[in-house]
């Protein structure tokens, strides 16, 4: 699959799955294993991955393109699709000697939806800083945390969880672990129930004294933070704001037909045809929107050859497609 067949692929499934299912899922705060499955079987869960893991091998570019169309018919999916991607990207970059390669070739053959556990309810936003922290055992470590915020939470195969290491000294000496969603402890503690993007069930989750066998240790003890700002935050800030896009076109598009639809009757005229302002206000949609665009595209040549700026349009272009 190349990038030309990557979009074309993820437009039909856009149509075809997720379209039709999303007004109703976003109300019953459903997720949607039909749109995961369709994702997983045509190749999705490992369009990043490298070759060697059997993954498609695909950049930055057809990430954003696709999360952009899957979000134009449902953000909730999106954000699924993108917190498995990040999730995947971590798994791969897994130190030397992880056991993470039957895990890896389930994720390229559609098997297996993974997603990050990060954020706590001891520091919320400053996801970087865990409070939670690992225990060492015999086989490798014990963690007990509550992941307040996990998308596919109770749908997802793995988690990629971070605790602060067992002798970690500062708040950012974390450690990632893979931790399979079967594993004895970890438990869904409630349902999802957002303002909007509710069908991604990101719930709440419990690990309760979870043991993790040192082979599913991602990353050294304290490398933790270095894998979230390397690996993690640039897939997940261009993710981000490729979801924040597809949401800025479908709404685009949904005021242009309501402007060209709702009529006054009276007059023998559509909204957008009485009342120019509002032709004005669309225009500035529409701007905006190919504002964000560009700025995707430039954040995606960023990470193509990264440089000097790279880190600041990281920041900068989540920020910005966010408002
Ligand atoms: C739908 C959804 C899905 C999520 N999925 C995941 C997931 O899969 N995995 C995961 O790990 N996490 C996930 N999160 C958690 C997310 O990453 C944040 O950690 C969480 O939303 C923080 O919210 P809070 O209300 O605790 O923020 P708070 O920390 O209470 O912050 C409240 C507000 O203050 C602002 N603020 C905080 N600190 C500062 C500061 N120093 N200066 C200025 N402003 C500040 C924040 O930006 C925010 O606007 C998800 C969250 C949501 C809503």
């Amino acid at each position: 699959m190349d990038h030309a067949i990557a979009l074309s692929k993820a437009g039909e499934i856009a149509e075809r799955v997720l379209a039709p299912a999303a007004r109703q899922n976003d109300r019953d705060g459903s997720f949607s294993t039909e749109a995961v499955g369709a994702l997983g079987q045509a190749g999705f869960f490992g369009l990043t991955l490298p070759t060697e893991f059997g993954g498609l091998g695909l950049g930055p570019r057809t990430f954003a393109a696709v999360t952009a169309t899957l979000a134009e018919a449902d953000a909730s999916v999106a954000m699924v699709y993108l917190m498995h991607i990040c999730a995947a990207a971590t798994i791969a970059a897994a130190r030397p000697g992880a056991a993470v390669a039957p895990m890896l070739s389930q994720i390229a053959t559609g098997g297996h939806l993974s997603t990050l556990a990060f954020s706590e309810s001891g520091s919320r936003s400053h996801f970087w800083a865990p409070v939670s922290r690992a225990r060492r055992d015999r086989a490798g470590v014990r963690i007990t945390a509550k992941k307040p915020w996990v998308t596919s939470a109770g749908y997802a195969q793995s988690y990629v969880v971070s605790s602060l290491a067992p002798e970690g000294a500062g708040p950012t000496d974390s450690t990632l672990y893979l931790v399979p969603a079967d594993v004895r402890g970890l438990s869904i503690e409630g349902s999802w129930d957002g303002l909007g993007l509710r069908a991604n069930a990101s719930a709440p989750m419990m690990l309760d004294d979870c043991e993790i066998p040192y082979g599913l240790q991602l990353t050294d003890d304290g490398a933790g933070f270095q894998a979230m700002l390397k690996v993690v935050l640039p897939q997940f800030n261009l993710g981000a704001a490729a979801v924040a896009l597809g949401l800025c076109r479908a709404a685009v598009a949904a005021t242009a037909a309501h402007l060209k639809s709702a009529r006054f009757e009276h007059l023998g005229q559509s909204l957008g045809e009485s009342l120019p302002t509002l032709g004005a206000q669309l225009a500035m949609m529409q701007i905006d929107t190919d504002g964000l665009s560009a700025r995707v595209d430039d954040l995606v040549s960023h990470l193509e050859r990264p440089r000097e700026t790279t880190l600041l349009r990281v920041l900068e272009t989540k920020a910005a497609a966010g408002d």
